[in-house]
């Protein structure tokens, strides 16, 4: 399978008992939905997470808002939960 980022191929490695792939070429890291929750399960992300994201800027604030407005209008979502939902996902992207 190819890097979605770079022309580089996955290559399956495992850490501890999970499998996950990762690119020969930029290092980027691609888990399955099930890789991914077992990871998160044990935390392994949380040092990670600890590290911050990059403060978002107003353009970006600016589209957060609205993608958060849409979880709560159209995904059923509470203000809290849209939130927490986001600020885990930025979290996510900054660690590129
Ligand atoms: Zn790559």
């Amino acid at each position: 399978m190819k890097c979605v980022k770079c022309d580089g191929r996955l290559v399956t490695v495992r850490v501890d008992d999970v499998d996950v792939d990762q690119c020969d070429r930029c290092g980027g890291v691609w888990f399955d939905a099930h890789e991914l929750e077992r990871v998160l399960g044990r935390g392994h992300l949380t040092p990670l997470a600890r590290r911050g994201a990059p403060r978002p800027d107003d353009d970006a604030r600016q589209k957060i808002s609205v993608v958060q407005q849409r979880l709560v209008t159209e995904y059923g979502y509470d203000e809290h939960s849209a939130k927490e939902a986001l600020s885990y996902v930025t979290t996510l992207l900054a660690q590129e």
